[in-house]
């Protein structure tokens, strides 16, 4: 179905196809003629399914239809979104989408001059991008006002409550006028979300895509018990690996992310943090360099990465599982997107088994093991060996190195159990991921997915490339 047999005009057509989007996504296929309807609406989906332009294409196009004219400080939509980032992804999706459209898109978070918010809102803008408590600050400072908003949109409130705003968001729609149309969007939906969505929403119609479980089918998932200690090592034979084109690696801590940083900096190997403690400017230096493929493994807390959206992020590393269980699919969803395929490693160390099964309980399946190469600890300390001093936070670019030197040689194959007795089998080094294992994994790499925007090296070698 094309993207005009909803009812887009044209000039929303023109800017869908310069991003080159043929078909819409099933969350835009059957929320976009309700919105346009004016109805408000519920949507249980989460990032990656398309919601953004599901909720962006139809607002604009109402916003133009209404045609009324923009005053000084106010803004006509409202998106509140829990993290800078998303807010920032928002709002450049909302300039492409409304290119067409003569549509003023300005975002307003924390982290930035509040001076120079004050003057993105002063003549006034179409749509405002906003996290919860900046948007109060300049509403409270006289700077912006909410009293005529067509249209609110509130984005992961999932992630929203998660992260304390729920005083915020109350307040907010406080100060909005009675009449608008209303867009509650979350990955999941328990009670206290349900609760937060009856209050705000107006006989919503509600559309739900892809519950937890079904981003979980699309990326290829294995899990490694390490020891903690050996965690580094192991991960820089992942990232080493040739398959890997774009690596996002996750951490619990902030802290964690940077000292991750540093030991991979040691090894020889450039990537970038971004966590709360990060400048603005930093995180958006970070992102640009992950984005161009200059530093192409970002390492990040869950909060920080929760806006990222870079297609052809081939490899999710998590080097700390989640203690919260949801965090997990939300990491995985960074690669896959967009129908995508992609591959998603977890280093397990023995206190992080229970934090694995209730993953495996939310995701309603068993994630296949994979054993660490046999020969891992001769491997992992000759990378300790070579490791030189740790170079600080900004190394050299990746493709400023030849490609093998940016870590030891990878693992080659050898059968014997792994040093955690959870041996499968298969192993880093082993490229015939797919097939023959027991305990009922079932769920080899197809390899279609595989060696992404790196051409001749990831097709043959299916799913394995994904934690050489
Ligand atoms: P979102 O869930 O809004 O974060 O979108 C996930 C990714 O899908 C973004 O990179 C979008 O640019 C992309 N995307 C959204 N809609 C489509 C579509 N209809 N066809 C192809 N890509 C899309």
């Amino acid at each position: 179905m094309p993207f005009s047999e909803l009812g887009l005009a044209e000039p929303l057509v023109r800017a869908l196809q310069a991003k080159g989007y043929e078909t819409p996504t099933p969350i835009q296929r059957d929320s976009i003629p309700i919105l346009l309807e004016g109805r408000d609406l519920l949507g249980i989906a989460q990032t990656g399914t398309g919601k953004t332009a599901a909720f962006v294409l139809p607002s604009i196009q109402r916003l133009v239809g209404s045609q009324k004219r923009i005053l000084p400080t106010h803004c006509r939509m409202l998106v509140l979104a829990p993290t800078r980032e998303l807010a920032g992804q928002i709002a450049e999706s909302a300039r492409d989408y409304g290119k067409f459209s003569r549509m003023s898109v300005a975002t307003v978070f924390g982290g930035t001059s509040i001076n120079k918010n004050r003057q993105d809102v002063s003549r006034g803008v179409d749509i405002l991008v906003a996290t919860p408590g900046r948007l109060i600050d300049l509403v409270e400072q006289g700077f912006l006002n909410l009293s005529t908003i067509e249209i609110l949109v509130l984005d992961e409130a999932d992630q929203m409550l998660d992260l304390g705003f729920i005083h915020a968001l109350r307040k907010i729609v406080r100060m909005l006028p009675r009449k608008r149309q209303t867009l509650f969007f979350s990955a999941t939906m328990p009670v206290a979300i349900r609760e937060l969505a009856d209050q705000f929403l107006h006989e919503p119609a509600t559309v739900s895509v892809k519950p937890a479980a079904t981003t979980a089918e699309r990326v290829d998932q294995y899990v490694t018990f390490v020891n903690q200690a050996e965690k580094q090592a192991l991960l820089t034979i992942v990232l080493g690996g040739e398959g890997v084109d774009r690596a996002l690696v996750f951490t619990r801590t902030k802290h964690g992310a940077d000292r991750v940083v540093k030991l991979l900096a040691g090894n020889g190997i450039a990537a970038n943090a971004i966590h709360g403690n990060k400048s603005q400017p930093q995180r958006e230096r970070a992102l640009a360099a992950f984005k161009s493929g200059q530093v192409p493994i970002l390492v990040a807390t869950d909060i920080a990465a929760r806006g990222i959206d870079v297609s052809g992020v081939s490899h999710v590393v998590n080097f700390e599982l989640p203690n919260v269980a949801e965090q997990y699919v939300h990491r995985i969803g960074r690669t896959a997107r967009a129908g995508a395929s992609g591959t998603a490693i977890s280093f397990c160390a023995e206190d992080e088994r229970p934090y694995l099964r209730d993953i495996e309980k939310v995701t309603r399946q068993k994630i296949a093991v994979e054993a660490l190469p046999e020969d891992f600890m001769a491997q992992a300390n000759r990378i300790k060996a070579t490791r030189v001093q740790a170079i600080g936070n900004d190394p050299a670019p990746r493709e400023d190195r030849p490609r093998q030197q940016r870590g030891p040689a990878r693992p080659r194959a050898t059968h014997s159990p792994s040093p955690t007795g959870n041996n499968t089998g298969r192993n880093y080094a082993n490229a015939s991921r797919g097939g023959g294992q027991g305990g009922g994994q079932g769920r080899g790499a197809s390899g279609g997915g595989q060696g992404r925007g790196r051409s001749g090296q990831g097709g043959s070698r299916g799913g394995s490339s994904a934690a050489r």
